[in-house]
Protein backbone atom coordinates (compact mmCIF):
# COMPACT_ATOMS: atom_id res chain seq x y z
CA UNK A 1 0.00 0.00 0.00
CA UNK A 2 1.34 3.31 -1.10
CA UNK A 3 1.04 4.96 3.15
CA UNK A 4 2.99 2.04 3.70
CA UNK A 5 5.45 2.26 1.44
CA UNK A 6 5.86 5.98 1.31
CA UNK A 7 5.86 5.99 5.49
CA UNK A 8 9.15 3.76 5.48
CA UNK A 9 10.98 5.43 3.19
CA UNK A 10 10.50 8.40 5.35
CA UNK A 11 11.00 6.33 8.51
CA UNK A 12 14.06 5.22 6.94
CA UNK A 13 15.89 8.23 5.78
CA UNK A 14 14.61 10.82 8.05
CA UNK A 15 16.41 8.59 10.65
CA UNK A 16 19.78 8.77 8.75
CA UNK A 17 19.49 12.54 8.80
CA UNK A 18 18.70 12.47 12.56
CA UNK A 19 15.07 12.71 13.14
CA UNK A 20 12.68 11.06 15.15
CA UNK A 21 9.79 9.69 14.28
CA UNK A 22 6.90 10.57 16.46
CA UNK A 23 3.13 9.35 16.18
CA UNK A 24 1.10 11.52 17.01
CA UNK A 25 -2.35 9.61 17.07
CA UNK A 26 -3.98 6.66 15.04
CA UNK A 27 -6.85 7.88 12.60
CA UNK A 28 -8.98 5.69 10.79
CA UNK A 29 -8.21 2.20 10.28
CA UNK A 30 -5.36 2.21 12.79
CA UNK A 31 -2.93 4.03 10.70
CA UNK A 32 -0.86 6.49 12.87
CA UNK A 33 -0.56 10.32 11.84
CA UNK A 34 3.51 10.90 11.83
CA UNK A 35 5.91 13.60 12.53
CA UNK A 36 9.47 14.14 12.71
CA UNK A 37 11.51 16.37 14.92
CA UNK A 38 15.63 16.65 14.88
CA UNK A 39 16.99 15.15 17.82
CA UNK A 40 19.45 17.95 18.14
CA UNK A 41 17.88 21.48 18.57
CA UNK A 42 19.68 24.10 16.42
CA UNK A 43 19.21 27.86 16.86
CA UNK A 44 17.91 28.33 12.83
CA UNK A 45 14.54 29.53 12.24
CA UNK A 46 11.71 26.96 12.95
CA UNK A 47 10.13 25.45 9.60
CA UNK A 48 7.43 23.02 9.35
CA UNK A 49 7.26 21.38 6.45
CA UNK A 50 3.77 18.88 5.59
CA UNK A 51 2.02 17.06 2.89
CA UNK A 52 -0.58 15.12 2.70
CA UNK A 53 -3.51 16.42 4.08
CA UNK A 54 -5.21 15.51 0.33
CA UNK A 55 -4.75 12.36 -0.43
CA UNK A 56 -4.96 11.81 -3.80
CA UNK A 57 -2.50 15.00 -4.08
CA UNK A 58 0.16 12.78 -4.22
CA UNK A 59 3.14 14.47 -5.60
CA UNK A 60 3.46 16.69 -2.42
CA UNK A 61 4.84 13.50 -0.34
CA UNK A 62 6.75 12.26 -2.96
CA UNK A 63 8.40 16.26 -3.66
CA UNK A 64 9.20 16.21 0.48
CA UNK A 65 10.63 12.72 0.06
CA UNK A 66 12.54 13.21 -2.92
CA UNK A 67 13.60 16.52 -1.60
CA UNK A 68 14.80 15.21 1.72
CA UNK A 69 16.94 12.22 -0.59
CA UNK A 70 18.34 15.15 -2.51
CA UNK A 71 18.98 18.52 -0.54
CA UNK A 72 22.21 19.81 0.87
CA UNK A 73 23.10 19.21 4.01
CA UNK A 74 23.29 22.67 4.77
CA UNK A 75 19.64 23.09 5.10
CA UNK A 76 19.34 20.74 8.01
CA UNK A 77 22.10 22.41 10.08
CA UNK A 78 20.90 26.12 8.90
CA UNK A 79 17.23 25.41 9.98
CA UNK A 80 15.35 23.70 12.65
CA UNK A 81 12.74 21.61 10.39
CA UNK A 82 10.19 19.32 11.24
CA UNK A 83 8.49 17.06 8.63
CA UNK A 84 4.77 15.89 8.63
CA UNK A 85 4.79 14.34 5.49
CA UNK A 86 1.49 11.94 5.42
CA UNK A 87 -1.31 13.77 7.17
CA UNK A 88 -4.06 11.55 5.87
CA UNK A 89 -3.12 8.00 5.54
CA UNK A 90 -6.30 6.25 4.10
CA UNK A 91 -6.74 9.04 1.92
CA UNK A 92 -3.01 8.14 0.66
CA UNK A 93 -4.08 4.91 -0.02
CA UNK A 94 -7.32 5.53 -1.41
CA UNK A 95 -6.23 7.89 -3.38
CA UNK A 96 -8.79 10.19 -2.45
CA UNK A 97 -9.22 13.61 -1.21
CA UNK A 98 -10.83 13.31 2.30
CA UNK A 99 -10.22 10.60 4.59
CA UNK A 100 -11.70 7.22 4.57
CA UNK A 101 -14.62 8.81 6.61
CA UNK A 102 -14.89 11.79 3.91
CA UNK A 103 -14.08 14.36 6.25
CA UNK A 104 -11.20 16.93 4.91
CA UNK A 105 -8.35 16.67 7.30
CA UNK A 106 -7.37 20.16 6.40
CA UNK A 107 -10.55 21.72 7.23
CA UNK A 108 -12.59 22.75 10.69
CA UNK A 109 -9.57 24.38 12.35
CA UNK A 110 -11.71 27.41 12.61
CA UNK A 111 -14.62 27.92 11.87
CA UNK A 112 -15.53 30.50 9.18
CA UNK A 113 -18.94 30.86 7.25
CA UNK A 114 -17.65 27.24 5.54
CA UNK A 115 -19.82 24.65 6.43
CA UNK A 116 -16.47 22.28 6.30
CA UNK A 117 -15.30 24.27 9.51
CA UNK A 118 -17.96 23.42 11.61
CA UNK A 119 -16.75 19.95 12.29
CA UNK A 120 -12.94 18.45 11.83
CA UNK A 121 -11.75 15.39 10.81
CA UNK A 122 -10.50 12.37 12.61
CA UNK A 123 -6.77 13.80 11.88
CA UNK A 124 -7.78 17.40 12.40
CA UNK A 125 -8.24 16.33 16.19
CA UNK A 126 -5.57 14.97 16.69
CA UNK A 127 -3.56 17.77 15.42
CA UNK A 128 -5.52 19.91 17.51
CA UNK A 129 -4.62 17.48 20.49
CA UNK A 130 -0.71 18.65 19.42
CA UNK A 131 -0.97 21.82 18.49
CA UNK A 132 0.87 23.66 21.17
CA UNK A 133 3.60 20.82 19.26
CA UNK A 134 2.79 22.29 15.79
CA UNK A 135 2.67 26.12 16.47
CA UNK A 136 6.27 26.16 17.84
CA UNK A 137 7.50 23.67 15.11
CA UNK A 138 6.17 26.38 12.90
CA UNK A 139 7.15 29.90 14.75
CA UNK A 140 8.81 31.06 11.42
CA UNK A 141 7.30 29.26 8.89
CA UNK A 142 5.37 26.92 7.51
CA UNK A 143 5.06 24.87 4.30
CA UNK A 144 1.87 23.03 2.93
CA UNK A 145 2.18 21.07 -0.26
CA UNK A 146 -1.13 20.57 -2.62
CA UNK A 147 -2.33 20.52 -5.75
CA UNK A 148 -5.37 21.27 -8.30
CA UNK A 149 -7.02 19.37 -10.82
CA UNK A 150 -10.10 21.94 -11.42
CA UNK A 151 -7.89 25.30 -12.19
CA UNK A 152 -5.40 23.78 -15.15
CA UNK A 153 -3.06 24.75 -16.75
CA UNK A 154 -3.22 27.27 -13.70
CA UNK A 155 -0.69 27.28 -10.63
CA UNK A 156 -0.90 29.54 -7.56
CA UNK A 157 -0.49 29.92 -4.27
CA UNK A 158 -2.34 30.84 -0.31
CA UNK A 159 0.11 32.56 1.75
CA UNK A 160 -0.24 33.99 5.08
CA UNK A 161 2.09 36.43 6.73
CA UNK A 162 1.62 38.94 9.83
CA UNK A 163 1.47 42.25 7.76
CA UNK A 164 -1.19 43.80 5.43
CA UNK A 165 -0.09 43.48 2.07
CA UNK A 166 2.04 40.41 1.09
CA UNK A 167 6.14 40.66 0.90
CA UNK A 168 9.20 39.08 -0.75
CA UNK A 169 7.97 35.79 1.03
CA UNK A 170 4.91 35.57 -1.26
CA UNK A 171 6.33 37.10 -4.26
CA UNK A 172 9.24 34.44 -4.30
CA UNK A 173 6.52 31.60 -3.93
CA UNK A 174 4.80 32.41 -7.16
CA UNK A 175 7.24 33.93 -8.79
CA UNK A 176 9.23 29.95 -8.89
CA UNK A 177 5.20 28.76 -9.28
CA UNK A 178 4.99 30.98 -12.57
CA UNK A 179 8.39 29.17 -13.91
CA UNK A 180 6.45 25.98 -14.20
CA UNK A 181 2.76 26.73 -14.87
CA UNK A 182 1.12 30.14 -15.76
CA UNK A 183 -0.28 31.92 -13.06
CA UNK A 184 -3.76 31.90 -12.42
CA UNK A 185 -5.47 35.00 -13.82
CA UNK A 186 -5.75 38.05 -11.65
CA UNK A 187 -9.81 38.01 -10.17
CA UNK A 188 -11.35 35.16 -8.27
CA UNK A 189 -10.40 32.01 -8.15
CA UNK A 190 -12.23 29.67 -10.73
CA UNK A 191 -15.02 27.29 -9.46
CA UNK A 192 -16.89 25.18 -11.77
CA UNK A 193 -19.47 24.08 -8.98
CA UNK A 194 -19.66 27.10 -6.54
CA UNK A 195 -18.65 31.19 -6.88
CA UNK A 196 -15.47 31.37 -4.08
CA UNK A 197 -14.56 34.73 -2.66
CA UNK A 198 -11.24 33.81 -3.06
CA UNK A 199 -9.74 36.28 -5.01
CA UNK A 200 -5.80 35.94 -6.48
CA UNK A 201 -3.54 38.23 -7.35
CA UNK A 202 -0.24 37.95 -8.80
CA UNK A 203 -0.65 33.88 -8.12
CA UNK A 204 -1.64 34.92 -4.58
CA UNK A 205 -4.46 34.09 -2.05
CA UNK A 206 -3.43 36.22 0.90
CA UNK A 207 -4.13 35.73 4.40
CA UNK A 208 -7.37 33.75 3.42
CA UNK A 209 -9.63 32.97 6.10
CA UNK A 210 -10.31 29.35 5.26
CA UNK A 211 -10.13 27.07 8.68
CA UNK A 212 -7.28 24.61 6.95
CA UNK A 213 -4.45 24.18 9.01
CA UNK A 214 -1.81 26.34 8.11
CA UNK A 215 -4.71 29.55 8.39
CA UNK A 216 -4.97 28.08 12.11
CA UNK A 217 -1.25 28.18 12.46
CA UNK A 218 -1.35 32.00 11.06
CA UNK A 219 -3.06 32.86 13.47
CA UNK A 220 -1.38 31.54 16.12
CA UNK A 221 1.45 33.85 15.19
CA UNK A 222 3.22 31.57 12.43
CA UNK A 223 5.60 34.16 10.14
CA UNK A 224 5.08 33.06 6.88
CA UNK A 225 2.94 30.51 5.69
CA UNK A 226 2.62 29.00 1.84
CA UNK A 227 0.27 26.30 0.49
CA UNK A 228 1.27 26.37 -3.08
CA UNK A 229 -1.74 24.69 -5.26
CA UNK A 230 0.31 23.87 -8.60
CA UNK A 231 -1.42 22.12 -11.72
CA UNK A 232 -2.41 18.09 -10.96
CA UNK A 233 -2.74 17.31 -14.30
CA UNK A 234 0.99 17.55 -15.64
CA UNK A 235 3.25 14.20 -14.81
CA UNK A 236 3.92 13.22 -11.12
CA UNK A 237 8.14 13.67 -12.34
CA UNK A 238 7.25 17.86 -13.78
CA UNK A 239 5.18 18.43 -10.56
CA UNK A 240 7.74 17.04 -8.19
CA UNK A 241 10.63 19.30 -10.09
CA UNK A 242 8.51 22.03 -9.37
CA UNK A 243 7.51 21.39 -5.91
CA UNK A 244 11.20 21.36 -4.60
CA UNK A 245 12.01 24.42 -6.56
CA UNK A 246 9.06 25.98 -4.51
CA UNK A 247 10.76 24.09 -1.32
CA UNK A 248 14.08 25.62 -1.78
CA UNK A 249 12.49 29.13 -2.71
CA UNK A 250 10.73 28.74 0.54
CA UNK A 251 13.93 27.68 2.57
CA UNK A 252 16.56 30.27 0.55
CA UNK A 253 13.97 32.95 1.73
CA UNK A 254 15.19 32.34 5.76
CA UNK A 255 19.32 32.81 4.02
CA UNK A 256 18.08 36.20 3.22
CA UNK A 257 16.10 37.75 6.30
ZN1 LIG B 1 -5.24 19.98 -1.30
Amino acid sequence: MLFEHLDSMFNTRLSELGFTRYELGKTYLGYPLTFYLPKIMNNGPRLLLTAGFHGEEIAGPISLLTFINTCRKSYFEKFYMSFMPLVNPTGINRKIRNNVNNENPDAGFIRTGDPESFSQSKEGKILSDHMEEMVASSHDGMITLHEDNIRSPYGYTFTWEQSEHPTKFSYDIAETISKFFPLHPDGRLIDVVSVTDMVVNEGIIYNYNDGSFEDYLYQKGCKYCACPDIDQNRSLEYRVSANIEIIKTFLNFYEQI
